[in-house]
């Protein structure tokens, strides 16, 4: 049996991986799924699964880890996360009935982007995949879609730049081309990690032409590339499938990649969670459907007043009927996930369980609609008037499927009874069966007083009457077949045993048949009208995220916004809604924005912690919040329409970045420059701290000339250069305003305050005191801020002269009382030149320490 020649099983294995080179083969074996090679080595270390051998004692055994059939979704699932695909290998007959090698195909090929399966936190989140073409790198033809929804979309972009942003946008997980992409975009890419699958083109069918009907150009061929990438992978209809929705980017608000993340808008930047994020914080949603719709209007914020007035008008209409926390949304908690569970009625996979959930949410509607009833109709439009309740289908489902059926379909044991009545005919048999066989267990004891006598069943033999060893002579022999000998007892068959068996066991294998085959079809008619049922996942997704909206602006005493095209911005008492609700709403300091139409660049100056950012971002996530059609945290609210936020925020990947943070500074710095106009929003926390002091602030000063000279955005700009400050004599659109801050008993006191005109100090020992350096330290530190600051001679000491950085007459002073120890001098240097405000209390510590080693 030792052979070195391959196996004819390893010869079809390995014929069907040369075709799937690039994903794990699952290959079914009986009840497992078996990975062979280099897939069972990898698959075996990030599954944890027994490494074995197939044909252990031929010369060249071949590595195998498998995994039973039923468990075999989770470790897909896992190998999917991770970023793989996997190819899942079925045996297409019945291996009993196989004249030779047992037929196998690859069923479906699951990537990254074709995932169905989706549970836990995720729920809530799109898993989106997405098909780019192009003709260079300004002209792209971009689609997405999410194969769990059927959702689709696609557009033509024309930068490279656009194209990254659409992908931040949506956290694609996987991109399908049809040929190479211009080389900018290949790199972006792959530095992003997005998985790149390649699909040769091809027309989308004539049947499904309606997918792509509002496309054309690149855009149009996109689509096509992703449909037919789904057909490649999935191997089936996709009824599901969405007509595409042709999209402009111009028709929302833009933000790029950047700009998204410094915002924290669905993702927290330490922790890459949702807590603590715009999401978070608005999302009181109650069915998954609505939540993920929420996440896309907060990524997709709009700028057309009339679309942006009627969701403010329909949040108001909940709130003014008392809608929230009440009836409502427990009557949406009972909604599941009606697009997922559609997704898996066209796919093929959606069990009893599945169809109880489309049944249970059904009833629910009704209910949603009386309750919805006092509402005007004229603010909803058709939203709530034009809901159908699919009774029909709700109906279907309650009579054929039982109240608790198992996970299989194939096993029988979910069609209620009544349904159908070929079905209770073999429910009748199988029923008086097993009561005919109780019955003739008790006749056969009584017949060979055998009390022990019991009647059971296996599969080899099926039907068989036990007598223990003892009782064996109490048998007469000719009525009775002996069957199998156990240690203890005896196993017979009777004729009579057999003939019922067999009336049982067609019963029942008919039976389960017929069951299956009855779901399928209640499966098929809810297919037919897949249309209806997504139409109502998406109108109850919408109540959903409008009901959402009005419940956290209840409970967080939120305004209605007023929008005007006037460039005018006027914040009364706001708050960043984040901070605030986890400060609480009393120890939150609000603060008014005010500009009109003449203020464009508002210089924030003020201690390092006094609140510079956090008003920043406070006034953002209020601008977007309007925009998504959200009321917003403040007294009242004036706010124009922004068509871009720009936003160049410290943030956490700063660190990770280390000395490009500079040119990362720049190119942000540089994308707003560039993209700007009078209707956007720019906001520059602390612009110029990567690079030396009089770099930065000359380029600081230029960058805000530049604003005012040329694109006139509404620009917050907050600062450490006090020098700038003085930029509102030469600049009319200038103004400065400082966050308050107050020396107490040699203790910083902030207030939190925004105030009229710039800041007067820096406070940056104050900061490092508050870190909790040691006293003795602050101290020194003390004496030495004093020196610098009394100026007592005027003559530069050679020492500066050599130092580059220190050429300016504003830094005179501060050698003027300079010692001549060399030692002393050094350290001065290094405090003068230490941007203190500008550090985090480490940097400040790291200083001090060095401070100390120098005296
Ligand atoms: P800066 O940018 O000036 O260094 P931050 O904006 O980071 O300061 O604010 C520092 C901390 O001060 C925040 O983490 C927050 O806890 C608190 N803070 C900021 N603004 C306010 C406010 N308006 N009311 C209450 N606390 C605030």
């Amino acid at each position: 049996m030792v052979k070195s020649k391959e196996t004819p099983m390893m010869q079809q294995y390995n014929e069907i991986k040369s075709q799937y080179h690039d994903a794990f083969l699952f290959y079914r074996l009986g009840d497992f799924y078996e990975l062979f090679n280099e897939d069972a080595i990898l698959g075996s270390q990030i599954l944890e699964l027994t490494l074995t051998q197939r044909n252990k004692n031929s010369p060249n055994p071949v590595p195998m880890a498998g995994v039973p059939h039923h468990a075999a979704q989770n470790y897909i699932d896992i190998l999917v996360d991770k970023g793989y695909k996997v190819a899942v290998v079925e045996q297409m007959e019945d291996p009993s009935q196989a004249d030779g090698m047992v037929k196998r195909e690859v069923v479906q090929l699951i990537t990254p982007g074709t995932r169905m399966n989706v549970n836990g936190e995720s729920v809530k989140d799109n898993n989106y995949l997405v098909g780019i073409t192009s003709e260079d790198a300004n002209h792209y033809g971009f689609a997405y879609t999410d194969l769990s929804t059927g959702e689709m979309a696609a557009t033509d972009l024309i930068s490279t730049t656009a194209v990254l942003n659409e992908l931040a946008r949506l956290a694609a997980k996987e991109i399908v081309i049809d040929k190479i992409l211009p080389a900018d975009l290949t790199a972006s890419l792959t530095n992003l990690g997005i998985m790149v699958s390649t699909q040769a083109l091809e027309t989308v069918p004539d049947n499904q032409a309606n997918l792509v009907q509002d496309l054309s150009d690149l855009s149009l061929t996109a689509a096509q590339i992703l449909i037919t990438y789904l057909h490649t992978t999935q191997k089936r209809a996709l009824d599901h499938l969405q007509p595409a929705r042709a999209y402009e980017v111009a028709q929302y608000l833009k933000m790029d990649r950047n700009s998204r993340a410094n915002l924290e808008l669905t993702v927290n930047l330490r922790t890459q969670q949702r807590s603590g994020t715009l999401l978070w914080l608005l999302d009181e949603t109650k069915t998954a459907m609505g939540g993920r719709l929420l996440k896309q209007w907060i990524e997709q914020p709009l700028i057309d007043q009339q679309n942006l007035m009627s969701r403010y008008d329909k949040i108001e209409q909940f709130m003014q009927n008392f809608l929230i926390e009440n009836d409502l949304q427990s009557a949406l908690k009972s909604v599941y996930d009606l697009e997922r569970l559609v997704g898996r009625v066209a796919y093929g996979s959606a069990n009893g369980r599945d169809l109880l959930q489309i049944r249970n949410s059904l009833r629910q509607i009704p209910t949603i609609l009386e309750l919805l009833e006092d509402l005007d109709p004229a603010v909803f439009g058709g939203l709530i008037s034009q809901i159908d309740p699919v009774t029909d289908l709700e109906a279907l489902i309650s009579t054929a499927i039982i109240e608790d059926p198992p996970l299989s379909v194939t096993d029988g044991g979910l069609i209620k009874a009544g349904y159908n009545d070929q079905l209770d005919a073999y429910q009748d048999v199988m029923h008086n069966g097993k009561q005919w066989l109780a019955e003739l267990e008790a006749t056969e004891r009584e017949a060979t007083g055998i009390n022990s006598l019991k009647i059971g069943f296996n599969k080899v033999f099926g039907y068989y009457i036990e007598v223990t060893r003892a009782n064996i002579d109490k048998l007469d022999d000719n009525r009775y077949t002996r069957k199998q000998t156990l240690v203890n007892a005896e196993r017979f068959i009777t004729p009579e045993l057999k003939e019922h068996e067999q009336k049982i066991l067609e019963a029942e294998e008919k039976s389960s048949q017929l069951e299956y085959q009855l779901f399928t079809q209640v499966r098929e008619q809810i297919k037919l009208n897949i249309k209806r049922l997504q139409r109502l996942a998406k109108q109850i997704a919408t109540l959903d995220v409008l009901t959402s909206l009005a419940d956290v602006a209840q409970k967080n005493q939120f305004t209605r916004p007023r929008l005007n095209q006037k460039q005018h911005l006027e914040i009364v008492g706001g708050r960043h809604p984040v901070v605030e609700k986890v400060l609480g709403h009393q120890s939150y300091v609000a603060n008014d924005i005010m500009m009109d139409q003449n203020q464009e660049i508002m210089l924030i100056t003020g201690p390092n912690m006094s609140g510079k950012s956090t008003y920043m971002r406070q006034l953002a996530l209020t601008v977007i919040m309007a925009q998504i059609g959200s009321f917003v945290p403040a007294q009242s609210a004036d706010l124009p329409i922004f068509d871009q936020i720009f936003t160049r925020i410290g943030a956490a990947d700063d660190l990770i970045s280390g000395n490009s943070t500079f040119m990362v500074e720049m190119s942000e710095a540089n994308t707003a420059l560039q993209n700007a106009t009078k209707n956007s929003l720019i906001l520059f926390d602390e612009l110029g701290r990567g690079t030396a002091t009089f770099d930065g602030m000359a380029l600081a000063q230029a960058i805000i000339e530049h604003i005012h000279q040329n694109v006139h955005a509404k620009t917050l700009f907050s600062t450490h250069y006090h020098e700038l400050t003085s930029l509102d004599q030469e600049l009319p659109q200038l103004f400065n305003v400082h966050v308050g801050a107050h020396e107490e008993n040699g203790e910083l006191i902030f207030s939190h305050k925004v105030l009229a005109g710039p800041a007067d100090q820096s406070y940056g020992i104050n900061v490092a005191k508050l870190a909790g350096l040691p006293q003795t330290l602050i101290e020194r530190a003390t004496v030495i801020l004093n020196q610098l600051e009394t100026p007592e001679q005027t003559e530069i000491p050679e020492l500066v002269k050599l130092t580059d950085e220190l050429d300016s007459k504003t830094q005179m002073s501060l050698f003027d009382t300079l010692p001549d120890d060399y030692e002393q001098n050094k350290v001065v240097e290094r405090v003068k030149n230490a941007d203190l405000a500008n550090s985090t209390p480490f940097q400040a510590l790291m200083l001090l320490n060095e401070l100390q080693e120098l005296l």
